[in-house]
């Protein structure tokens, strides 16, 4: 009897056990499918806009963030700067878009940490975090200038260079109401170069050149030079266009005119950031200077009057022609005016033409050494004779290419290797 009670009681425990037990499952299950904060098992989503880990500031700036929990939704986001809240909001709905301007006129330069944390609703509430490091930088750039040269001629090229201290954000350089294209020589170095052509018709006078410079942060920093335009020697002469390629000038040709011309400037318009020449460039064929840079011309078919854009080289047919400088051929084909033409670009905003040759050695897409021949002297397209017309652009413009031949356009600060 007292076995059968003492295995009565055994049986209770048992029973209050095993109820205990699924009571707790049914619990457990249950507020598993009731309530969201128990199944959540994910932290919140975050994505942050308009900041990078070591971005440079000078001033407050804006941080954009999002952030998404579909499970229980969000709670709370907070910001940090150095681990001090700046910024913090509840939050009661699945997803949050959130913007804070981060005030930095109590930060020394220097490092600084930013967070921004958000939370779920969980029952044991999920925690995402993203943090970087910023800098507070308020020196503005330190830069040397040097150029080539304060007394430049109509038809020369102004080279401006600048040596920073530090990286420059969109540097420019302003001459007579232009902006020029200034362009990364070495980046190690934060050296940086500016290729003005001064056009043939400049007024011969002094002009300012406006430099403005920003650093990474933003501190901006301008300089103001002052440079002479002297005047350049340009001859004039009329052209007797044989009666042979008068032909060229009809209205017949108007349209091929006017589609290869505009093949030609944008072919000669390139500008690659890619830098292939370097040092001087050569002359790019042997024979007599017919016809100079700059000559101011006019055509016994009495229909055009213009400034000569190149150089005219004349000698033998056949005399072959070498390329200028280190580049890349992007044109190699025959034109109306031009004839059998390379134009190759050298990188940087320089590009070279070769005009009227009798026929080309390279292709379009070639990469060519400086002194590598690209073709043999002619008379094809609009020539009086066998010649080479050659002319050197800068973004487009036409410039004075015996300077080139006679000046190194190497940034100084370079050294010799
Ligand atoms: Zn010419």
């Amino acid at each position: 009897m007292e076995l059968s009670i003492h295995a009565l009681l055994q049986n209770r425990k048992i029973i209050v056990i095993a109820a205990v037990v699924l009571s707790l499952i049914l619990l457990v299950g249950t507020s598993y499918l009731l309530f969201p904060e128990v199944r959540d098992g994910q932290p919140p989503v975050l994505k942050i806009e308009g900041i990078q880990e070591n971005d440079r500031f000078y001033d407050a700036y804006e941080i954009r963030f999002s952030a998404e929990d579909k499970e229980t939704s969000l709670a709370s986001a907070e910001i940090l700067v150095n681990n001090e809240q700046v910024y913090s909001s509840e939050i009661s709905d699945t997803s949050f878009d959130g913007m804070a301007q981060i005030l930095t006129a109590d930060l020394p330069e220097g490092a600084h940490t930013l967070a921004v944390r958000v939370h779920d609703r969980a029952l044991f509430s999920h925690k995402t975090e993203w943090s970087a490091r910023f800098w507070i930088d308020r020196t503005p750039p330190k830069i040397e200038t040097k150029m080539i040269a304060a007394n430049i001629k109509q038809g020369d090229t102004l080279a401006l260079y600048f040596n920073a201290d530090e990286q420059l954000r969109e540097p420019a350089v302003i001459f007579k109401t232009m902006k020029y294209p200034v362009d990364v020589v070495d980046e190690a170095e934060y050296i940086y170069v500016a290729l003005i052509p001064v056009s043939v018709f400049s007024t011969v006078k002094k002009e300012p050149v406006l430099c403005q410079f920003s650093d990474v942060a933003g501190n901006r920093v301008e300089e103001n030079l002052l440079v002479s335009v002297t005047a350049g020697t340009f001859e004039k002469e009329r052209i007797e266009v044989p009666s042979g390629k008068v032909a060229i000038f009809s209205d017949k040709n108007a349209e091929r005119r006017k589609t290869e011309g505009r093949i030609i400037a944008e072919a000669i318009s390139t500008h690659s950031t890619l830098k292939f020449w370097y040092d001087k460039f050569i002359r790019p064929s042997e024979g007599v200077v017919s016809s100079s840079f700059a000559s101011q011309r006019v055509y016994s078919t009495g229909s055009v009057a213009s400034c000569h854009k190149g150089m005219d080289i004349a000698n033998k047919t056949g005399t072959p022609i070498y390329a200028a400088n280190y580049g890349k051929v992007i044109i190699a084909r025959e034109f109306l005016v031009y004839g059998n033409t390379v134009i190759i670009d050298h990188g940087q905003g320089i590009v070279t033409l070769y005009g009227h040759m009798d026929y080309l050695v390279v292709q379009e897409g070639e990469y060519v050494t400086r002194n590598q021949q690209i073709g043999v002297m002619g008379d094809t397209g609009l020539a009086t004779g066998p010649h080479l017309h050659w002319e050197l652009r800068i973004n487009g413009r036409e410039a004075n290419p015996v300077q080139w031949e006679e000046t190194n356009f190497e940034h100084p600060w370079k050294t010799a290797f």
